[in-house]
């Protein structure tokens, strides 16, 4: 599903050079939940924007469902992202003065979906992340663990190729943050392909893998095993 080579990012700050990532080279089956960690700076979040269509490598090549990303106009990546990633954050970026429902329905909308086809994409995500009863709620009026729910569900409502999650719970508390964390994993059952950050190696034994980095190059992949097992 996902096919990353050589891929190397520099970012150029008042005449600074920041390797960022250099040379990674990765493949994401569909179906598999890959936890990515490493320490701060190492170029986690760099990776995930880059895997996410929201930056581009300055060298290497991204294949996402066999088809090379590099090269693309704007509106086709903003097309293919809408279309085929699910993104969620620490902070979950909510929009504020619209409702659990809005908020969800929005990426759709984006889209070009009809409004009877967005209802049913809405309720259906928002059912399967137990949010289905606070669809008129608006952000602020729900709790940190919640609202990520809600994010989820926005994420989820596009049926994406891809879930990418930054320290999803990275702002929460340690319940809520166990929450966010059986949802994913709950969803990766349900045949989710997920890509997650995260500094919380207890967390990252839901994955089926642990990829770590640091200085932006891939030092070890660890087969996770199953916690339950
Ligand atoms: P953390 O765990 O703290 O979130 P991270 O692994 O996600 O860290 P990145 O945010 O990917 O790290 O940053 C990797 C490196 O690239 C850092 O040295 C950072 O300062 C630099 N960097 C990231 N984004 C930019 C940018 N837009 N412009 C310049 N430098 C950047
Ligand atoms: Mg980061």
């Amino acid at each position: 599903l996902i096919k990353l080579e050589g891929v190397t990012k520099v970012f150029l700050t008042d005449e600074v050079e920041t390797h960022a990532l250099s040379g990674i080279h990765m493949n994401i089956d569909q179906g598999e939940y890959v936890s990515i960690a490493g320490p701060s700076g190492c170029g986690k979040s760099t990776l995930l924007s880059i895997l996410g269509l929201l930056d581009t490598p300055t060298d290497g090549t991204y294949l996402l469902n066999s088809r090379p990303v590099q090269g693309l106009s704007l509106p086709e990546r903003a097309r293919i992202r809408n279309r085929e990633i699910g993104f969620i954050f620490q902070s979950f970026n909510l929009i504020g003065d619209l409702t659990v429902y809005e908020n969800v329905e929005l990426p759709l909308t984006y889209r070009g979906m009809p409004a009877a086809e967005r209802k049913e994409r809405v309720l259906e995500a928002l059912e399967k992340v137990g949010m289905g009863h606070r669809a008129k709620h608006l952000p602020s009026q729900l709790s940190g663990g919640q609202q990520q729910r809600v994010a989820v569900a926005r994420a989820l409502a596009g049926h994406p190729a891809v879930l990418l999650a930054d320290e999803p719970t990275g702002n929460l508390d340690s319940k809520n943050g166990e929450a966010v964390m059986d949802l994913l994993a709950e969803l990766h059952q349900g045949g989710a392909t997920i890509v997650m950050v995260t500094h919380d190696s207890r967390f990252a034994r839901n994955a089926d893998r642990t990829i770590h980095v640091f200085d932006g190059r891939v030092v070890q992949e660890q087969v996770e095993t199953d916690p339950t097992a």
